[in-house]
C-alpha cells in the first residue's frame, strides 16, 4: 500500500562529485507524479499519489536519516522537483535549507524545461550548489517527438540549460540507448550523436539504458515481440567510442532482466560491473571486458538493420 508519508525509495551509493568518488544518497520522494505522464517507456506516474506540503516534507525527514555523511544528495520525483504542482515552493525551499545546513556539497534534482525558469533558479541557486538533470533522452527531435512522445524540442533544452549556466547551475542530460522504434545500431548511433549534440550544453551526460515498465505503450511493443531492450554491449560501444569533454556515465538499472537491458545472461553482472566502474573512474580500460556472446551481439547488429529493426535475439 503505498503511504503519502514514506518516500518511493531511498539508498546509498558512490558517485562522480568535480571528479571525485564520493558517498551520495538518493531519494525517490512520492508526489502527484510527472504532469506530462505521456513518455511511451515512463510507468512513474503509476507511483503518484495525491500527497500535501506536510506529507512531502514527512517523506524528506524520513529519507534524511539514511543520508548522514553523503556529500550528494539526488532527490527526483518521478516527474519534476521544479514542477509547483508537485512539489511546492515552499517545500522545495524547505528541502534545500536542511541540505545545505547539514553540510551537503550538491544537490541533484530533475525537472523538465518547461518547469526550469529564472524565478525558480534564482531561489534554489542562491541556497546551494544545485544539478538540474534534464530527460533530453535524444538531440534528434524526430526521435524524441515521435518515438518516445517526449514533447519538448531540443531547442527548449538548450533554451533552459543556458539559463541554468547563467545563474550558476550545473546540468545532467540524461540519454536514452534504445527508444522503441529503432534498430540496435541505429539506437548506438542515436546515443553517441545525441551526447555530442548535448555535450556543449551539459556538465554530466548520462546514459539510461532502456526498462520495459509495467503498463506503458513500451511493454506492449515489447510482449508483441517488436522491442528488445538494448544489449550492454550497445552501452559499452557507446561509453567507449565517445570522446566527450564531460564525464559519460551510466548506471545500468535492471541489468540482466528480460525488461531490461541485457546479453547472454551469463557475462550480463560482470558487464554491468565494468560499466559501473567506468562510470565512476571514466577509464576505458574497465571496458576490457569480452564474452563469446559479443560475436552474437554483433552478427544481431548487421542482420536487425536488414530485417527492418526487428529484434532477432
Ligand atoms: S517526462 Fe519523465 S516522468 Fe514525465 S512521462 Fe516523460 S519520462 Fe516519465
Ligand atoms: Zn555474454
Amino acid at each position: 500500500m503505498k503511504s503519502a508519508r514514506s518516500p518511493v525509495a531511498v539508498w546509498r551509493g558512490r558517485d562522480l562529485l568535480d571528479n571525485k568518488i564520493v558517498e551520495s544518497t538518493t531519494v525517490i520522494l512520492r508526489t502527484r507524479g510527472c504532469r506530462w505522464n505521456r513518455c511511451v517507456m515512463c510507468g512513474y506516474a503509476q507511483e503518484g499519489v495525491d500527497a500535501s506540503a506536510e506529507d512531502i516534507i514527512a517523506q524528506f525527514i524520513s529519507a534524511l536519516k539514511k543520508a548522514e555523511g553523503s556529500e550528494l544528495v539526488k532527490i527526483y520525483t518521478s516527474g519534476s522537483f521544479l514542477d509547483p504542482a508537485e512539489v511546492p515552493e515552499a517545500v522545495r525551499l524547505e528541502i534545500l535549507r536542511s541540505l545545505r545546513d547539514m553540510g551537503v556539497r550538491r544537490l541533484v534534482i530533475e525537472s523538465r524545461p518547461e518547469y526550469i525558469d529564472r524565478t525558480a533558479l534564482e531561489q534554489i541557486l542562491g541556497l546551494m550548489d544545485v544539478e538540474i538533470g534534464i530527460g533530453l533522452e535524444s538531440s534528434s527531435d524526430l526521435v524524441r517527438s515521435h518515438l518516445i512522445n517526449k514533447g519538448f524540442t531540443f531547442s527548449d533544452f538548450a533554451k533552459a540549460a543556458d539559463l541554468i549556466h547563467s545563474l550558476g547551475g550545473r546540468v545532467k542530460t540524461y540519454l536514452l540507448l534504445k527508444p522503441p522504434g529503432l534498430s540496435e545500431m541505429e539506437a548506438i548511433a542515436d546515443a553517441m550523436r545525441s551526447a555530442r549534440d548535448a555535450e556543449p550544453y551539459s556538465d554530466i551526460i548520462s546514459l539510461n539504458l532502456c526498462n520495459v515498465q509495467r503498463n506503458t505503450q513500451l511493454e506492449r511493443m515489447w510482449q508483441r515481440g517488436v522491442y528488445r531492450p538494448p544489449w550492454l554491449w550497445s552501452a559499452v560501444e557507446v561509453l567507449r567510442e565517445s570522446s566527450l569533454r564531460v564525464p559519460l556515465i551510466c548506471d545500468p538499472v535492471g541489468a540482466g532482466a528480460k525488461r531490461g537491458p541485457h546479453n547472454c545472461g551469463v557475462c550480463d553482472g560482470f558487464v554491468a560491473d565494468a560499466i559501473r566502474s567506468f562510470s565512476l573512474s571514466q577509464s576505458r580500460s574497465c571496458l576490457n571486458i569480452d564474452c563469446t556472446c559479443r560475436s552474437v551481439w554483433r552478427k544481431a547488429l548487421e542482420l536487425e538493420d536488414l530485417s527492418f529493426g526487428t529484434p532477432l535475439v
